[in-house]
């Protein structure tokens, strides 16, 4: 297949950043990889041509061998249309169709396991990551590094909530989760084969795939962008799923809430016996003038109020540990439309 191949030479357009290092432009010469870009897509009709040519170019750019895998992820409008009149047209692109919306960060574990390549690259369909960035992330690559983490460095076109809210929520995971999350990075961002392999050997059910790329570790770096506004149509995300996600990125990796309810518990509860005591003293001295109802109802509801969340927050995590026990699959595939090229045609091409 010939198409398989770049058409341009890999030394001449490797990117700046490789050409400045002549010791990784020659590694790149030595072999050429294979990059799989994952395109989860929902309702992203007008954004598949110039998000396919502006990929094209970017993985052209860097001379290697590349595959697209586009994930409809139960779209109601022409997604599945759109993407299946590009596959005519270009053999190197996979189409998944699932078979309902499973979300973004089910669709994106479908695209990882289909994956074929010795890195993929997770995209957003709305062009919101700059697919102009994989020469550069590969660069990286190349330097050693087995997870290189697309930082955004400003958030163009959105809401100052928004903004806002993805700061703290950084924040807050980094400081209370046993793991360290890369601040202000979405899912773009390039791993290396060793790491697909890990991700496929983690089964949970409830991914929260920023946390999974973090935990399973590796040499990372990162590279930083400006993050653009959405190419058309609007986010699939409000402040529900948001938040949503952000309870999903907390239960997974941190027990520090659970933690939080039973110490606050045991504050309130020795409070609550100090409170008693000087009551009583109090009695003893002054006696009982009955007009105890307010401190009583304000006790009563205080405590009932954290009782409750206490039984919030271990409800959250019955319920994930119920979710998993179920071991449902993440996902479902209705049809697949496979790239006809082989992995053998680039093993002959390497040859
Ligand atoms: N997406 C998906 N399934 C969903 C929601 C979103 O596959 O249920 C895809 C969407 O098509 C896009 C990416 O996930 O490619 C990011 O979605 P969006 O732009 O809505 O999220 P945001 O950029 O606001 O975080
Ligand atoms: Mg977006």
């Amino acid at each position: 297949m010939s198409s398989w191949r770049s058409a341009s030479s890999p030394l001449e357009n490797i990117t700046q950043a490789v050409a400045s290092r002549p010791d990784i432009a020659a590694r790149a010469l030595q072999k050429k990889y294979l990059l799989s870009v994952i395109i989860p897509c929902h309702n992203e009709s007008s954004n598949i041509a110039p998000l396919f040519e502006r990929t094209r170019t970017a993985l052209e750019h860097t001379g290697q061998f590349w595959e697209m895998i586009f994930i409809n992820d139960g779209s109601t409008d022409d997604t599945l249309l759109q993407l299946l009149s590009l596959r005519e047209r270009e053999n190197r692109i996979t189409v998944i169709d699932l078979s309902r919306n499973f979300g973004k960060e089910a669709a994106l574990t479908a695209g990882l396991d289909h994956a074929r390549g010795d890195v993929a690259i997770p995209l957003d369909a709305d062009l919101q990551d700059p697919p102009e960035l994989i020469p550069e992330l590969f660069a990286k690559f190349l330097e050693g590094y087995d997870v290189v983490n697309a930082q955004r460095l400003h958030r163009d076109g959105e809401p100052l909530a928004k903004r806002l809210s993805s700061f703290l929520f950084y924040r807050l995971l980094g400081r209370i989760s046993n793991i360290t999350i890369p601040q202000d990075t979405g899912d773009y961002r390039l791993l290396s084969r060793r790491v697909l392999d890990a991700l496929q050997r983690m089964p949970e059910r409830r991914r929260y795939m920023k946390g999974l790329f973090a935990w399973t570790g590796f040499r990372s770096t990162s590279v930083a962008y400006r993050r653009e506004a959405r190419h058309t149509g609007r986010s699939n995300w409000n402040y529900w799923r948001l938040g949503q996600l952000a309870i999903e990125g907390i239960t997974s990796f941190s027990h520090v809430p659970l933690q939080l309810a039973s110490f606050s518990g045991m504050i309130i509860a020795l409070s609550s016996f100090l409170y008693a005591a000087y009551l009583v003293i109090e009695t003893l001295l002054y006696g009982n003038s009955v007009k105890g109802y307010p401190s009583l109802m304000v006790a009563v509801l205080f405590l009932g109020g954290m009782q409750l969340l206490a039984l919030g927050i271990i409800g959250e995590y019955l319920s994930r540990s119920y979710e998993e026990s179920k071991q449902r699959p993440i996902y479902l595939v209705q049809d697949t439309w496979s790239s006809p090229i082989e992995n053998t045609d680039i093993q002959q091409e390497n040859a």
